[in-house]
């Protein structure tokens, strides 16, 4: 028999375009990494359903595209989430730029979920810009949670970064239910 749902989780998958957003999900969603991912237009969606701490809960990524016409539906997007994951490409500096912009439309939609940075692509060593001082140092500076360095490629850290998010929203909500 199928238990209840103890919690429903929205998280949104932020950062500039092929940072590996989809890439990410269908990781951890699928446990596959395709090289040939289609550009997402509009919004894309990934659920999976886990156990953590004793509880059943149901984690809905919703992974945005980054296509200017969309651009408008954003704030929309993040309303009612209960946590982001902002990625950035440890290949690309100029992936980091877009940052700013994104921290204020979560905050500004909801105030004090959790943010988690994560630095992709950690399988392409030889090319990284951006060293691991620098990733915790941005996250520090900007509220961020956590910084965890991942790869959808290889895989490495991804159970790992979702977990680390679903405890950071576990926490909220038990927080949130005493107010
Ligand atoms: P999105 O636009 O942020 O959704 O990015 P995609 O998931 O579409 O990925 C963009 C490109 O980066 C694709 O060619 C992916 O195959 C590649 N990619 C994504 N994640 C990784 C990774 O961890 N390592 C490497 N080497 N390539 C990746
Ligand atoms: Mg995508």
């Amino acid at each position: 028999m199928s238990r209840n749902i103890d919690y429903t989780f929205k998280i949104l998958m932020l950062g500039s375009a092929s940072t590996g957003k989809s890439s990410l999900s269908d990781r951890y969603v699928h446990g596959i990494f395709s090289e040939d991912i289609k550009l997402t237009v509009g919004v894309e969606f990934f659920v999976k359903t886990i156990e953590y701490q004793g509880k059943r809960i149901k984690l809905q990524l919703w992974d945005l595209g980054g296509e200017s016409r969309f651009r408008f539906l954003l704030p929309t997007y993040c309303l009612g989430s209960s946590g982001a994951i902002f990625l950035f490409d440890l290949t690309r500096p100029e992936t980091l730029l877009a940052l700013d912009k994104w921290i204020g439309i979560v905050k500004e939609k909801n105030s004090g979920v959790p943010i988690l940075l994560v630095g992709n692509k950690n399988d392409l060593d030889n090319e990284r810009k951006i060293p691991v001082d620098h990733g915790i140092q941005i996250a520090l500076q900007n509220g961020l949670v956590e910084y965890i360095e991942a790869s959808a490629k290889s895989g490495d850290n991804v159970e790992f970064l979702f977990q680390k998010i679903t405890e950071y929203m576990l926490k909220r909500a038990a927080i949130l239910k005493l107010q």
